[in-house]
């Protein structure tokens, strides 16, 4: 099936369609999503895209894109300014440590503006986000795992690792901090085999710290947005505690960036990930845009605090017939949306 997708897309790919579509939606943006950037050989996370893939699309969209900074898309969208047909904006979120590495150095050769969303208290702790952690530990763990609060046994083995971590953090997503920190010690405590692999894919997955935070800023090409300060979804809490996860991040990005943070992007960012309170809040707070993970083009009278966003990860999306084809707005022309399944 999968194949049979893919020479779908090809074929589509081959006869421009892409082209095409991009002209018909040619004054509406693309705002892309991305995560972490890791070395050719390091894949495996969805999160976590191959360099060579990233440069790949980064020559793509400096060839048939024009691409824009976040502030130029919230004076557009506010209705300031005027933009260049075929806008994307491209942002980060979480704030790893490869986004200095390897994307930006990358970014500077095509001269390429983009956004990281950081999430300041996994900087200031130097640690692994919890869902990275979860990815970690169960890398190198064959056994019996038993999460009562979540009222899960499951024997984890070669076959059914990928499926079993996705599932976890899937639970474990929606509870509230103190439920997950719970799953989290029991995680924590799984004896680890594998070490050499282990400690390869920590790497990859470690935050950004201050020093390199500062430096990605100095660039006229970043902007650095908040993303929450522990990557807590901001409606499975308190509204008072999702208040202090917005202030906390931006108040400990300004202070260390010596700037204003003006952009904010939801941890997970689904329809069920923020609402009407957390806008308000935001909005108290002079944030001028609020990036979602929902798929949809910008436009004049976009509501700020509900951009849309493409997101690309380590699959389909990141390979080039599906991702032009993606951006270009193919699947949501009326007359294709039935036959486009993805
Ligand atoms: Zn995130």
């Amino acid at each position: 099936m999968n194949f049979l997708k893919r020479m779908f897309f090809f074929l589509l790919w081959l006869l421009q369609v892409h082209h095409f579509c991009r002209y018909v939606h040619r004054r509406k943006v693309v705002v892309l999503a991305y995560h972490g950037v890791v070395d050719d050989d390091d894949g495996g996370l969805w999160t976590l895209l191959p360099a060579r893939r990233f440069r790949e699309q980064i020559e793509y969209l400096n060839k048939y894109y024009s691409v824009i900074s976040i502030d130029m898309l919230a004076d557009f969208v506010e209705g300031k300014a005027t933009i260049p047909d075929n806008s994307v904006v491209i942002t980060f979120d979480d704030g790893y440590r490869n986004n200095h590495d390897i994307a930006f150095p990358v970014l500077l050769e095509y001269k390429t503006p983009a956004t990281i969303f950081v999430t300041s208290g996994i900087i200031d702790r130097q640690e692994l986000s919890w869902f990275d952690e979860i990815a970690v530990s169960l890398e190198t763990y064959k056994g019996k795992l038993e999460l009562p609060p979540l009222e899960m046994a499951v024997s984890v083995t070669d076959t059914n690792r990928q499926i079993v971590t996705e599932m976890l953090i899937q639970r474990t997503k929606r509870l509230c901090p103190d439920l997950r920190s719970t799953v989290l010690s029991v995680v924590r405590d799984l004896p680890a085999s594998g070490e050499a692999k282990r400690h390869r894919m920590k790497e990859n997955l470690m935050p950004l710290n201050w020093n390199q935070v500062r430096t990605l800023n100095a660039s006229p090409l970043i902007t650095i947005g908040a993303h929450t300060s522990d990557h807590t979804i901001l409606t499975t809490c308190s509204l008072e505690y999702a208040r202090e996860q917005i202030l906390e991040s931006k108040r400990s990005i300004e202070r260390n960036i010596n700037e204003h943070v003006d952009y904010f992007a939801y941890p997970n960012g689904t329809h069920r990930d923020f609402d009407e309170d957390i806008q308000n809040c935001l909005k108290g707070h002079d944030f001028r845009l609020a990036c979602t993970t929902i798929k949809k083009f910008v436009d004049k009278g976009t509501n700020p605090l509900e951009v849309g966003r493409f997101c690309v990860g380590n699959d389909l999306t990141s390979w080039l017939p599906y991702f032009s084809l993606n951006l270009s707005g193919f699947s949501r022309m009326p007359s294709c949306r039935k036959r486009v399944a993805v």
